[in-house]
């Protein structure tokens, strides 16, 4: 398995990306399912049936993500499973300020289990994430350049490798009003073999098998929306192609992108038997 880097990062600098491992096996049909990027799901245990340490996570998670500029105001929801027990955030909340308390526990019909707040709006959105993906957290935001692009594209095509970690060419989910169970399939439609999907003129979801992998994902995604609207601004960006996404494929397998290495530890030197003549 190989694993990113996940270290300091300057804001506007492309995320390291997710924890991920390459599949060593290429689909024949050299589409973006070409590219399946398989996290490594580690089930959680729920310490108790109130998730406190879920429910810290969560809104360190929604802290980053504001310090990160991807939160604007009470938009946005963050949600994290363990078992059958899902936290997340409550509505209304502002997200870059959220505190643990600010977070609730539901089951998997939406139930409130914990906590003293009603739940995100965009519940049904998560649970489905959750109910049909399997993933270990879900991410919505109304991020900057994702919002942007959501309001132009049908798609955000594959310009830049690094989005290959999340399926490749990203999906815009059509519009549909919030909360409704119209978005949350639109949304879990537009998320068929992809860990980030957009959705038109509204934000931007993704999945993990971790809360720092959604977050993550959520940051990539943001920095390739700006890439491709950077772009888009001086011509037509170009697409890779299949070829290209095939061979990124290759190459990250065969040299374990992603992911730190250690420097093999240098032989010792060895000894030589003196030469005739020569005292040791
Ligand atoms: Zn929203």
């Amino acid at each position: 398995m190989l694993r990113a880097c996940r270290g300091v990062r300057r804001r506007g600098a492309p995320p390291s990306g997710p924890a991920v491992r390459w599949t060593k096996e290429l689909p024949p049909n050299l589409n973006v399912t070409l590219f399946h990027v398989y996290a490594t799901f580690a089930p959680m245990t729920a310490s108790s049936s109130t998730l406190s340490h879920e429910r810290t996570a969560v809104a360190a998670a929604c802290r980053r993500l504001g310090a990160e500029g991807l939160l604007i105001g009470t938009a946005g929801n963050v949600s994290v499973r363990v078992d059958d027990r899902v936290a997340i955030t409550a509505t209304g909340a502002v997200l870059a300020r959220l505190t643990p308390d600010q977070v609730t526990v539901v089951d998997l019909e939406g139930n409130v289990v914990a906590g003293g707040l009603r739940p995100t709006s965009e519940l049904d959105l998560h649970l489905g994430v959750h109910r049909r993906r399997g993933v270990g957290a879900v991410v919505h935001t109304h991020a900057p350049m994702a919002t942007a692009v959501s309001c132009v594209l049908d798609e955000l095509p594959c310009i830049h490798y690094q989005l290959l970690a999340l399926g490749g060419t990203v999906r815009v989910a059509p519009y549909a009003t919030f909360g409704t169970p119209e978005l949350a399939e639109s949304v879990l439609a537009a998320l068929d073999g992809r860990s980030a999907a957009l959705m038109a003129n509204h934000g931007a979801v993704t999945h993990g098998a971790t809360l720092d992998e959604a977050v993550e994902n959520a940051l990539l995604l943001e920095w390739a929306c700006g890439v491709y609207r950077n772009a888009a601004a001086m011509g037509r960006p170009r697409v890779l192609d299949e070829q290209q996404r095939s061979a990124v494929i290759e190459a990250a397998v065969a040299r374990g992108y992603g992911a730190t290495h250690p420097v093999p530890p240098v032989p010792p030197a060895q000894e030589q038997e003196p030469t005739k003549g020569e005292s040791r």
